[in-house]
């Protein structure tokens, strides 16, 4: 680590304690920048990325609720609006019991890079609450959402600030959240995406970050002249983004074999095919079911229970590729060293930040094909981009048409991550090639509109 490294996170850490996510999304991005800052003093001087460091504004509430049997709930609600020097706020609500300050930050700060690589003209945010809606009836998270809405209503605003899903916010939750701030507000605009398609929102946003992270595995692959066809993946998670990761890898003739959730995962030799993954759909997006349920229906499969191992034994299988689509540092060091073992060569993100930097180096020094989150997920806050435009021109696209801009997108992304490493003698290092390609247009912005 450079001096100036050093002294910047001795600085981050006494001035945002506890947060060790946060630390760790910082101390990546300012080691990548490092670089920039050799050729370019200019940045280091105007301090770009001591502000960007700094969130705009962080908005902490109280979230009162009452459950069905009439008792009263308290849940805390946050509000992280990181950087607006492209566009307004822009990114989702993360609802989980884990939900904390230094995690809404490490996200936020992730969100400003990520949503610069788009093209699109989106700031970075993101929000949510330890609310767990997981056990919950439909009415305890419409009443949860209602109260949370309450008082964010008042920050957020389709030209300030647009909200979208997260962990634990998918569809029904952005209904409820959207209805109860037209209600306030006496006013039908993009304030949320991922909005339903009879009320404003986009054909291909449910689908968005799972496809864009495949789109972005596939780009890397063709840099070696390969595709998908063929190799056998291993997919975390099993709710939005593992979905229609999964779903994708079949539309381009790969093998997904596990999926998981907070119990447990399921490996599945014989391949996750389509009618599998309905029941998949259906199991957790209706029933909101546990994984292990897949193990009981389809005969060959095994469940493996979460355990307290130093490893999680899913990354420890054979295979190809990897989708972590679940949450972050899901993969340590040992998994790492597992997947690399087992012959795993793509790592596509679906998740944010789901390695730990001791795993990233291993990937790194291995030279296998790594697409870190922020730009390998980020085809949901593209489409979310692309939700806004169609909202503001009162009209939507079809499906083939938000698919192929999505796509074009993660072509661009990805060109863009290669490019840029490629500028700064680092072949090959997406991490280093999105870290620069956000941070250039983000300061670049910044030091066009002043100290502000
Ligand atoms: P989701 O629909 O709520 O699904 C999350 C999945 O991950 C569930 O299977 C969940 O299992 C599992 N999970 C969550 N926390 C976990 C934990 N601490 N340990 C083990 N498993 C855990 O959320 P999602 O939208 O797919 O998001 C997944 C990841 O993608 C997150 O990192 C998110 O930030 C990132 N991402 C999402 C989007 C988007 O458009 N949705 C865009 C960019 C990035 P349980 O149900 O058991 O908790």
């Amino acid at each position: 680590m450079s001096d100036y490294v050093a002294q910047l996170m001795a600085s981050v850490k006494a001035k945002n304690p506890a947060e060790p996510e946060f630390h760790q999304a910082v101390q990546e991005v300012a080691e990548s920048v490092q670089l920039v800052f050799d050729r370019h003093p200019e940045y280091r001087a105007a301090k770009v990325l001591e502000r960007i460091i700094e969130m705009e504004r962080i908005i902490l509430f109280r979230v009162p609720w009452v459950d069905d049997a009439g008792d009263v709930h308290v849940n805390r609600g946050f509000r992280i609006e990181a950087n607006s020097a492209i566009g307004p706020y822009k990114g989702g609500l993360r609802f989980h019991p884990s939900v904390n300050l230094g995690i809404l930050k490490f996200l936020a700060f992730e969100q400003v890079f990520k949503n610069a690589l788009t093209t699109l003209p989106m700031g970075g945010g993101k929000g949510g609450s330890d609310f767990d809606p997981k056990g919950k009836s439909d009415g305890e998270v419409m009443r949860f959402c209602q109260s949370f809405m309450t008082e964010l209503f008042r920050h957020i605003g389709p030209n300030t600030d647009v909200p979208a899903g997260d962990i634990g916010v998918g569809g029904r939750e952005v209904g409820f959240l959207f209805g109860q701030y037209k209600r306030i507000r006496n006013e039908f605009t993009g304030v949320l995406t991922g909005k339903g398609l009879n009320w404003g929102g986009s054909l291909i946003r449910p689908e968005a970050t799972g496809y864009g992270a495949v789109y972005f595995a596939a780009e890397m692959l063709a840099t070696r002249g390969e595709t998908l066809e063929g190799k056998t993946c291993l997919v975390s998670g099993s709710g939005n983004v593992a979905q229609y990761t999964t779903e994708k890898l079949l539309e381009l003739g790969a093998k997904p074999v596990t999926l998981s959730d907070s119990s447990g995962y399921i490996y599945d030799p014989a391949g996750i095919d389509r009618s599998k993954l309905e029941f998949v759909m259906e199991l957790k997006n209706v029933r909101r079911g546990r994984i292990h349920e897949y193990a009981e229906k389809y005969k060959g499969v095994e469940f493996v229970a979460g355990s307290d191992l130093d490893h999680n034994p899913m990354w420890n299988h054979k295979a190809d590729c990897a989708f972590p689509s679940a949450t972050q540092n899901e993969i340590n060091a040992k998994d790492a060293r597992n997947m690399l073992e087992n012959g795993v060569y793509v790592v596509s993100e679906g998740a944010n930040m789901p390695t730990v930097p001791e795993g990233v180096d291993l990937y790194l020094d291995r030279g296998i094909l790594y697409g870190p989150g922020k730009a390998a997920n980020a085809g949901g806050v593209a489409v979310s981009g692309l939700e806004m435009a169609q909202n503001s021109m009162r009209y939507g696209w079809t499906r083939e048409e938000v698919d192929s801009r999505l796509h074009l997108i993660m072509r661009s992304i990805h060109g863009a991550c290669v490019k840029t490493a490629d500028r700064f003698g680092k072949k090959g290092n997406y991490v280093v090639g999105a870290n620069i390609a956000g941070f250039l247009k983000v300061a670049d912005s910044m030091l066009d509109q002043g100290v502000v």
